[in-house]
């Protein structure tokens, strides 16, 4: 074990700081990973500031992690030092009760172990997540990096990219349907992505205007600022899917009644607060709500080859770390331009 350099949150008040963490030496089935760029995710503020409750802290945030192989274990047979990788929200799960045989690790019935803010199941020890320099991780729960996408804007896709992507499949997104993404952020600017790819019409509904040109040039039909009432009205019951990626309370009832008869709306934000939902708002269209969490390894995997494919990565910021309290200020006012992404390379100058 040696010590490297990271950032943490000593408490749920503090602003990320520098701190030494140890990773394990590799055992058999390990990948030891040098961590080139980590994305910033709106989870990582919700827990470093312990907005859901429960937080581990010091905790090192980070779970959009793309970097290369710098060892690996003497059982290892899908890697090899030098291979381009990625680690996304889990690390490792039970393996063995019904979600994790069917590639769902994301919902093991004992809980997966997150990148960070988790305990390891061996040891209970906590789990730090990407904003370091390196990561130890099983081959099991590790994504190959397909050639051809820049890495920096690879790097969101292991938590943005499968959060937006695994709900359109599940929920059957077709050719032709109308599709409105709600926040345009981290996840929304890839829901649009992955909507257009599939062939969908989409909206994005926006409380920031100045986001308009984006939203058509990331490829959507249309925008919509919800910050105008008439919006609701003009938008009633026309929309096939909804993907609310909003991270902060908001009425979900008003953007229920933009689905159409039968229409889903699919909950990805996580605000701090619940908010009501009135019975009327699915009752009168037979509309459905659901909710999905990120995806599984198997199907991140899928994710990452169809992005290669389609020509698909994410719009990134690069940032150093020392910037990275600025830029979950910016991310609270809605400034993010689509994702901030860190240059681990920084880490050892900010140490
Ligand atoms: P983000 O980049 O900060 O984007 C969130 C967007 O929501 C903002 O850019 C803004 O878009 C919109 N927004 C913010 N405050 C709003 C308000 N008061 N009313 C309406 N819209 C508002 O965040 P992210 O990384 O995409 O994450 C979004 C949410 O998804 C977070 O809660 C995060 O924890 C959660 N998440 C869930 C999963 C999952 O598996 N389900 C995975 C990852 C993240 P506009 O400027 O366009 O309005
Ligand atoms: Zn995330
Ligand atoms: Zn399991």
């Amino acid at each position: 074990m040696s010590k490297i350099p990271a950032y943490a949150a000593a408490s749920a008040k503090a602003p990320l700081a520098p701190f030494s963490i140890e990773r394990r030496e590799p055992g058999p089935r390990d990948v030891l990973i040098d961590i080139l760029y980590c994305g910033v995710c709106h989870s990582d503020i919700h827990q470093a500031r312990d907005e859901w409750g429960g937080s581990i802290f010091p905790m090192v945030p980070g779970h959009e992690i793309v970097g290369r192989v710098a060892a690996v274990g003497a059982q290892v047979g899908k890697y090899k030092v030098g291979d381009t990788v990625g680690v996304g929200c889990f690390v490792d799960s039970c393996r063995q009760c019904e979600q994790c045989r069917a590639g769902e690790e994301q919902y093991c019935s004992e809980g997966m172990t997150g990148t960070y803010n988790s305990r390891e199941r061996a040891d209970g020890a906590p789990t730090y997540g990407g904003y370091a320099s390196r990561i130890t991780v099983d081959e099991d729960y590790v994504l190959r990096i397909p050639d051809g996408i820049p890495l920096e804007r690879a790097a969101p896709l292991l938590c943005a990219g499968i959060t937006t992507y695994s709900p359109l499949r599940h929920y059957g997104l077709k050719a032709g349907d109308k599709l409105a993404v709600v926040g345009l952020g981290g996840l929304g600017h890839m829901a649009v992505k992955f909507g257009v790819a599939m062939g969908a019409e989409v909206t994005v509904l926006s409380t920031s205007e100045s986001k308009r040109q984006d939203a058509l040039a990331l490829g959507a039909h249309a925008f919509a600022a919800t910050r105008d009432k008439d919006t609701f009205k003009r938008l009633a019951g026309s929309f096939d899917f909804i993907i609310d990626s909003v991270s902060a309370p908001h009425d979900y009832n008003a953007y229920l009644s933009l689905l159409r008869t039968d229409g889903t709306m699919v909950l990805l934000g996580v605000p701090e607060e619940p908010a009501p939902v009135a019975a009327f708002s699915l009752i009168m269209q037979r509309r459905k709500l659901g909710g999905s969490l990120i995806g599984g390894i198997r199907e991140t995997q899928e994710m990452l080859d169809f992005c290669a494919e389609h020509g698909i990565a994410s719009d990134v910021e690069v940032i150093d770390i020392r910037q990275i309290n600025e830029a979950y200020e910016r991310m609270l006012k809605g400034d993010v331009h689509y994702r901030f992404v860190i240059d681990n390379g920084t880490l050892s100058a900010a140490a």
